[in-house]
């Protein structure tokens, strides 16, 4: 037997993993890892079908087909009203995990700093970590709000780095405008990189604006700004997302990127480039979802489970401790087990949950008859 020294000794597999294969085991219905459970558009499907069969074999471009990135700089710009150059700031890569992945391994050197709100998506801290840089967590303040005041304490000459998320995953709240402000102010002057985690952008609800770190020049300037095409199209196994930053901060991330996947899939990029042409596609995505939140809450109700605000993502946080003092991830097992529905408890996003807090987190992008069978089993909890 050989004697490994484990990178990353404290991580165990994926709480995403682990729920949902405990949701198959027991037959329960899946609310736990974000997937939808309905397909995806035919059209798109077609475009796929159409450019395997017309040889789009073989391997992309490194940074991503042309065509594409010219797709997603006429969106963004749509979006945001800034134009990114396609050539030299915009990178395809095989989901936004993988963008993440490749933006701190060509940032974060041996014990820089790496700002962490928690709660915080589960690859953050390990990525840092692998790459040899010290994860500082901060947390979301009350009613999982973003906390200016605490990052400005986390802020040290040793910082390279502060990880955004909105809307966010897993608390479902949103940065507004004003935040992205405080979060330049905070800013100016460093040489912090800012990483913006925005897969969830088309999942905003209630008329609010997304409010893009592309939206403001300060922040635009020293960011990386991560999208997934899965979140948006329904086809999170798909893989596909890029990443958009200014071209010298890309041109250490192409550094990584060609080494760490390549290039991502050619026929999905080709037939995505084509798809994007059309905000049709995605404009009515925020009234699709907000018509599951509302119909989740709605039934949801009936229980004894309290739901905190859901601004955005497609994610719905809810408080159990009406039901039991369990600790989060025992009692989201137990209810997998005895009353069929999986959903994701939420200590494993923090690196210290908050004593006493009793949150899970259920995913909606389900087909309406999913939800309401779930809602009918947690109705009776
Ligand atoms: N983003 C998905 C979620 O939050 C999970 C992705 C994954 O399993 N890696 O549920």
């Amino acid at each position: 037997m050989i004697h490994l020294d484990s990178k990353l000794p404290r991580v165990g597999t994926t709480i995403f993993t682990v729920m949902s294969r405990l949701a198959q085991e027991c037959g329960a219905i899946n609310l736990s890892q974000g997937f939808p459970d309905f397909p995806i558009d035919g059209k798109l499907i077609d475009l796929v079908d159409k450019a395997m069969r017309a040889g789009h074999n073989q391997y992309a471009p490194m940074p991503g087909l042309p065509a594409l990135r010219e797709a997603i700089a006429a969106k963004v710009q749509r979006l945001y009203g800034f134009s990114y150059d396609p050539e030299r700031e915009v990178t395809v890569t095989a989901g936004g995990t993988q963008a993440i992945f490749t933006t701190i391994g060509a940032l974060v050197h041996p014990g820089d700093e790496v700002i962490i709100v928690d709660p915080a998506y589960d690859c953050y801290a390990p990525t840092v970590e692998l790459f040899g840089g010290t994860p500082v967590h901060v947390r979301l303040g009350a009613d999982m709000r973003f906390d200016a005041e605490g990052v400005k304490d986390a802020i040290t000459a040793r910082t390279r780095m502060l990880m955004i998320n909105t809307p966010h995953n897993p608390a479902g709240t949103i940065l507004r405008d004003a935040d992205m402000r405080r979060i330049a102010d905070l800013l100016r002057g460093t040489d912090i990189v800012l990483l913006s985690d925005e897969v969830y952008e088309h999942l905003v609800y209630d008329g609010a604006p997304h409010a893009s770190a592309i939206r403001l020049p300060e922040l635009r300037e020293r960011a990386f700004v991560i999208f997934s095409f899965g979140k948006v199209f329904h086809a999170t196994g798909w893989k596909m997302g890029y990443a958009l930053a200014p071209a010298e901060l890309m041109a250490e991330f192409r550094k990584v990127h060609q080494f760490n996947v390549f290039s991502a899939n050619t026929p999905v990029q080709v037939a995505l480039a084509e798809y994007l042409k059309q905000p049709a596609h995605y404009e009515g995505v925020s009234s699709f979802y907000q018509a599951k939140r509302d119909r989740f809450a709605n039934g949801m109700k009936g229980s004894r489970f309290s739901l905190l605000p859901c601004q955005g993502s497609y994610f719905q946080t809810a408080d159990y401790s009406a039901i039991s003092d369990e600790p989060d991830l025992a009692f989201a097992q137990r209810v997998t087990r005895e009353f069929g529905v999986a959903s994701i408890p939420l200590s494993p996003f923090y690196k210290e949950p908050p004593a006493g807090q009793r949150l899970l987190r259920f995913c909606f992008a389900k087909q309406d008859a999913t939800l309401d069978a779930a809602i009918a089993k947690l109705c009776g909890i």
